[in-house]
């Protein structure tokens, strides 16, 4: 039975968002509705910033190496995609700040960085003690009235004090978003501790809570997980789901124009006709394809600051890997060294074809 109606979709961007939304989409089709996908991405491989390579024979990703846990979403991705069973979680626990010139392990219990525990505060090691004093004020300063959205550097600075909000808490939510604290959205990036405030009336009281629930709830549930191989399995799952015919590689989309009741989307010199057009590429490239759409929206858009990062992997000779002290890597407050963070990959993602290699 030929359906009722059918749409054509086309998405630009084969990237982890590009991929699901071809995926759901296509998932959405019923028997009244057929839905037709095409995704267009510019370069010769599916998976934009989630890139799983091989580095001397082994396994380590060039963009991002794992998900966090508390966002359900890419779980329950990876059980529709029958990835269910391959999700794995750091083989190391704990993280270490790099301050003052040496590496000082975070608080045993600390949500988002951010200590559950008043004395475990006071004896951290990694900043003087009028400023961890400072932060203890957040247990009596009165929360802020409910009200609009504040930078996160903002929120955190207003309650904890500078000290511990730049060495201790920043570097961790801020450096996932690589993003500087004080333009970050709070509500955008971490909604909870706008939360803390206002049901606990303090982010340390709100921290102890949130350490208590969990641990009730399922014992100390690691923040991150990945999948086994790499992320990229994900997305490749993803291509194999939507069926690879259906994703062209080395299309770049050069333009989209409006054309009587659709769209023609320009792409490697070819036209291809769309009842609707889903943008998944960064915003900056968004911008530029809707200028000629809609000069609003590429405005807001263009006006999203991005930076440039980039990631070094450093394998070291064997022999090495027991020099890495336990846990996942450290992070580094702003200033104090030329990197933002650390993995110890060999720690965190053990792998039999590390041998006894540090892997960073
Ligand atoms: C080094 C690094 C580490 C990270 N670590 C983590 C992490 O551990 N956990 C986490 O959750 N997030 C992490 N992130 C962020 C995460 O990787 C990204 O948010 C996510 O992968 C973005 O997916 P996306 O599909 O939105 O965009 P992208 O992955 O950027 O995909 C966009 C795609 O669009 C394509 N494209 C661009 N222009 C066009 C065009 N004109 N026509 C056609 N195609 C086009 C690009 O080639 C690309 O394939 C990290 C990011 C980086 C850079």
């Amino acid at each position: 039975m030929t359906p009722a109606r059918s749409r054509r979709v086309v998405v630009v961007g084969a990237g982890i968002g590009g991929l699901s939304t071809a995926h759901a989409l296509l998932s959405a089709s019923t028997p009244d509705l057929s839905i037709e996908v095409t995704v267009l991405e510019a370069s010769g491989r599916a998976g934009g910033k989630l890139h799983s390579i091989e580095l001397d024979g082994m396994p380590v990703e060039a963009g991002a190496d794992s998900f966090v846990v508390r966002k359900p979403w890419a779980v329950e991705l990876c059980k529709e995609l029958g990835l269910e069973d391959e999700v794995v979680i750091p083989g190391s626990m704990g993280a270490y700040v790099w301050t003052r010139g040496e590496l000082v392990p975070f608080p045993d219990r600390a949500p988002f960085g951010i200590p559950a525990d008043v004395g475990e505060l006071l004896r951290w090691q990694g900043l003087p003690r009028g400023q961890k004093l400072r932060a203890l004020l957040d247990l009596v300063r009165p929360a802020a009235r409910a009200g609009g959205d504040e930078p996160l550097g903002t929120l955190l600075r207003r309650r904890l004090g500078s000290g511990v909000a730049t060495v201790m808490v920043e570097p961790l939510l801020a450096g996932l978003h690589a993003g500087d604290p004080l333009e970050l959205s709070a509500e955008a990036t971490f909604p909870e501790l706008r939360v803390w405030e206002r049901r606990n009336g303090s982010l340390l009281r709100g921290a102890r809570a949130a350490a208590r629930a969990a641990r009730e709830e399922k014992g100390r549930q690691p923040m991150f997980a990945t999948v086994w191989g790499g992320l990229s399995r994900l997305t490749e799952r993803l291509v194999e789901r939507i069926g690879g015919d259906r994703v062209r590689l080395d299309h770049p989309v050069s333009g989209i124009e409006p054309v009587r009741g659709a769209y023609r989307v320009r792409a490697a010199g070819r036209d291809v006709l769309a009842d609707v057009v889903v943008v998944a590429t960064p915003a900056f490239e968004v911008a530029r394809l809707l200028s000629g759409l809609s000069s609003a929206a590429a405005k807001e858009l263009g006006g999203i600051p991005y930076v440039s990062t980039a990631v070094v992997l450093a394998a070291y000779p064997p022999g090495t890997a027991e020099q890495i002290p336990e846990g996942t890597g450290f992070v580094v407050p702003a200033g104090q060294a030329t990197i933002t963070a650390c993995t110890w990959i060999s720690r965190k993602w053990p792998n039999e074809a590390f041998g006894d290699r540090a892997v960073l």
